[in-house]
């Protein structure tokens, strides 16, 4: 029997607690043309349940890219190894902004995979990261 959709009230709190911020691209939900998704850690294909540890609130473009992956290939060890976990690691030990706040720099073995598999500069993303940086937007004060 499929496990039910998250319940409203988990759902709701995956929400404050990023704060309205794709907890992967920091993309924010205020700005987005499609709604966030609550995306299991975890997939449910692999097990993944749907508890607050092993949910985080994603973009559409960051929930599609992540699909049911969990490793990811480092592009300078060439290891596969696991994407960033938002419940478990700390964004700013994996990732940084470039100079210009425009683009996510994976630091680490565990975030340059993560740039590359769920394309967290996706051209849109950086136009828009441009925008709402020259508006005062960005990067959010959550990041
Ligand atoms: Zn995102």
């Amino acid at each position: 029997m499929p496990e039910p959709a998250v319940p409203a009230k988990l759902k709701r709190l995956v929400s404050l607690r990023s704060r309205g911020c794709c907890e992967y691209c920091f993309g924010q939900a205020r700005f987005a043309l499609q709604e966030f998704s609550i995306e299991h850690i975890l997939p449910k294909s692999k097990g993944g349940k749907s508890e607050s540890e092993n949910l985080a609130l994603a973009c559409q473009g960051c929930n599609n890219h992540k699909y049911n992956h969990t490793h990811a290939r480092d592009p300078v060890s060439q290891a596969i190894v696991t994407i960033y976990n938002p419940r478990q690691q700390r964004w700013s030990e994996h990732f940084a902004w470039n100079e210009d706040f425009t683009a996510i720099v994976g630091l680490i073995q565990t975030g340059r995979p993560t740039v590359q598999a769920l394309e967290l500069n996706r051209p849109p993303l950086i136009n828009l990261r441009r925008i709402l940086y020259q508006a005062g937007e960005h990067p959010p004060a959550t990041a």
